[in-house]
């Protein structure tokens, strides 16, 4: 709604133009990944893969939703960036708290049904959409679909849902594959780690082969880091696939992707936590 048009609207419709939701949950992953819950004040509907707008002293950004529809609280994942308006501020929410929420969920970045394979590429926080559409086609007992989700971070505990996507892969391997990948397997932080490596953006082509997909029936979904995004659709879209994205942000500086030939791939750090 335009300024000019809601200033002459009803106070009741004025009163709609944001509302508020309670913190009923929070989860801290790390000291800069935690996991929000809210209950908005007004009845909330969004498809899978939308976001929502919350903020606090009229500061509000967008964040993806984790839940699905059918759950009863808004589930956020959400990164903390130090220097930013909003973030530091709702890291000092607690449980009770409430935060402003518009009231319409926005985005195009839904499951297109027109494919069978849908292959998704996330960094850290951009898996929040394809959990809303995992757990809704789960839901649903869809058929006749698969997803293939790669997960990049940094640091193994930044993939914060690998436990539900590795859980639910092996329960329905004909519906889910799912391969998480961290970027700097040598640093301490991911001692353990057994599983893929290197950043997500350079694996795509490669688990394309494992899964043996073709264009002409899969859709890639691309969320998280601009800079990955740009890197998978360099390498993709010259070969026909189709793709929908969703970026959450641009690093601050100047970002080169890095190709298989560059003979100085950009340091780890510039991908922030992406993977
Ligand atoms: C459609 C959409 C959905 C989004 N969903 C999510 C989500 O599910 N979870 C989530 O954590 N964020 C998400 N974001 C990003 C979110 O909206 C904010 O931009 C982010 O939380 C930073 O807000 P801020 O006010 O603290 O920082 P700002 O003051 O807005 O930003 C300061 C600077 O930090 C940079 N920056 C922003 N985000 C990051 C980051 N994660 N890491 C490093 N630098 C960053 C920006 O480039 C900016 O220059 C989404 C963004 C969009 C557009």
């Amino acid at each position: 709604m335009s300024e000019e048009r809601s200033a002459t609207a009803p106070e009741s419709v004025r009163r709609l133009a944001i509302t508020t939701a309670r913190v009923v949950r929070r989860k801290d992953h790390t000291p800069d990944l935690m996991t929000l819950w809210l209950e908005p004040t007004v009845p909330f509907s969004f498809k899978p893969g939308q976001y929502c707008t919350i903020g606090l002293g009229g500061v509000e950004r967008p964040y993806s939703i984790v839940s699905a529809p059918h759950e009863p609280f808004l589930e956020l994942f959400i990164e903390l960036v130090p220097t930013g308006q909003l973030t530091p501020r709702l890291w000092r929410l607690k449980e009770g708290d409430e935060v402003s929420l518009r009231p319409r969920a926005k985005g195009l970045f839904t499951m297109d049904m027109a494919f069978r394979h849908h292959l998704m590429v996330a960094t850290v926080t951009g898996i929040a959409p394809f959990m809303s559409m995992v757990r809704h086609y789960l839901h649903r007992g869809l058929e006749g679909h698969h997803f293939y989700i790669l997960h990049g971070a940094s640091y193994q505990d930044e993939l914060v849902y690998d436990g539900e996507l590795t859980a639910l892969a092996q329960k329905y391997p004909h519906v889910l594959c799912y391969v998480p990948t961290i970027s700097r397997p040598q640093e301490e932080r991911n001692r353990g780690w057994r599983g893929q490596t290197g950043r997500v953006n350079t694996i795509v082509e490669e688990y394309i082969e494992r899964f043996e997909l073709s264009p002409h029936d899969t859709l890639v979904y691309l969320c998280g880091h601009s800079g990955m995004i740009a890197d998978v659709k360099e390498r993709l879209q010259p070969k026909g696939w189709r793709i929908k994205e969703e970026h959450y942000y641009w690093p601050p500086k100047p970002w080169k992707p890095a190709r298989p030939s560059a003979p100085h791939p950009p340091p780890a750090e510039i991908l922030g936590g992406g993977g």
